[in-house]
């Protein structure tokens, strides 16, 4: 059966039934299916792993998607938005720890104040690094016009992971309203290509209604629209979310995980010079789940720089990782993990996907 797996690793561009086949192989198949993936990560992006350092300064969400902990329904939740003052010093923690970059990510808010208000902390942050660190937003949906300001600002690459491509399974993920449009998703993640920024999607992983297919969908999906980073995690159920229900219908979560690892593996095969991020979700899982993403083709990682006391009211899903450590720990213990995945770390660099310069030749001669 190998065989059939090594004829399909031969394929510059694996079909939709391939994929599923590589997505069902077996402990034995997988490690060429694993072992290929590092072999191009090794040739077209290098054994390298770039930081990005995770702020997540707010939960306050006005969405309600059915997988997440924080959304806007869930009551229990004590909402928090960190100070200004606050979210400097964690860009100021990770420009002097050599991280190259941040990421602010928050619930997603569309008023004018929160609008203003990155733009203002976009700038600062700018500044405060002599314009040296590399930023990417992860604020939600929004307008073609708040894009564009925040780009000006000073983002460079934003993430917003389609969760699934497959517009009847979105549906049945998140609620059917204005605020939850499978279109206005797709349009803003055009508006942000279009705008100039290193664009990232992704998709969760084992989500209950999800199959194979779906997922050699969403792989074809990020093929197709060209993106230069994805983001791909296992979907672990939180108690106080109407998915809950569903629980009993979802793989284990170590078959999740699995299936996690699988993905990238494809993907860095299907999209040799992407950068591809070992998600969060996996340590939940596993305590070296990134570092088994990073052997398998992932190359980026995304330590958690949020002040700690508010850790544990961003929890999009249960069992979140770090909630009680110091982000200086956490970056130790990091370090001595990611050594042992084979990986050196790209101190200091932005760390941009080649994808990304090569999309941008192209647009310019056209
Ligand atoms: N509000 C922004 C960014 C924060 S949410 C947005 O939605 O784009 C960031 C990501 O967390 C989401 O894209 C989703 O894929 C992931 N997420 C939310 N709930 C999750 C869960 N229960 N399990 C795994 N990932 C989850
Ligand atoms: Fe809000 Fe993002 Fe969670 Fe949806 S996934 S409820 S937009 S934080």
């Amino acid at each position: 059966m190998s065989k059939i797996i090594a004829d399909i690793l031969k394929k510059e561009n694996p079909d939709k039934n391939d994929i599923i086949r590589l997505l069902k192989s077996d402990f034995k198949e997988r490690q060429l299916l694993f072992a290929k993936a590092a072999a191009v990560k090794e040739k077209y992006v290098g054994l390298k792993t770039y930081y990005r350092g995770l702020i997540e300064f707010s939960n306050i969400c006005t969405k309600n998607c059915y997988y997440c902990g924080i959304r806007a329904g869930n009551h229990k939740v004590q909402r928090y938005d960190i100070s200004d003052e606050q979210l400097l010093n964690a860009v100021k923690f990770a420009y002097e720890n050599n991280y190259g970059s941040v990421v602010f990510q928050s619930g997603e808010r569309a008023d004018k104040q929160f609008i203003d208000r990155i733009e203002q902390l976009l700038i600062k942050a700018k500044q405060i690094t002599r314009g040296k660190i590399g930023i990417t937003i992860s604020l939600g949906e929004q307008s073609k016009e708040t894009y564009r300001r925040w780009f000006n600002a000073g983002a460079h690459r934003y993430l917003l992971r389609i969760e699934s491509s497959n517009e009847a399974l979105y549906y049945k993920i998140h609620p059917k309203n204005k605020l939850h449009d499978f279109k206005t998703r797709l349009k803003a993640l055009s508006d942000l290509q279009a705008l100039g920024y290193q664009t990232g999607t992704g998709v969760m992983i084992g989500l209950p209604f999800q199959n194979y297919e779906h997922l050699a969908d969403d792989l074809l999906f990020f093929k197709s629209f060209d993106v230069d980073m994805v983001g791909m995690g296992p979907y672990i159920e939180h108690s106080d979310t109407p998915l809950y229900q569903y629980r009993n219908q979802l793989l284990p979560l170590e078959e999740r995980f699995m299936l996690t690892l699988k993905m990238i593996a494809i993907l860095r095969i299907m999209m040799k010079d992407i950068n591809i991020a070992a998600a969060t979700a996996l340590q939940a899982i596993d305590p070296v789940g990134r570092e088994k993403a990073l052997k398998a083709g992932a190359n980026i990682m995304m330590p958690n720089i949020t002040p700690t006391v508010n850790r544990e009211n961003y929890q999009l899903y249960e069992n979140k990782p770090c909630i009680d450590e110091g982000a200086d720990e956490c970056t130790n213990c990091l370090e001595a993990r990611i050594a042992i995945s084979g990986d050196n770390i790209g101190y200091g660099e932005w760390g941009d996907a080649p994808h990304f310069a090569k999309r941008k030749a192209k647009l310019q001669k056209v």
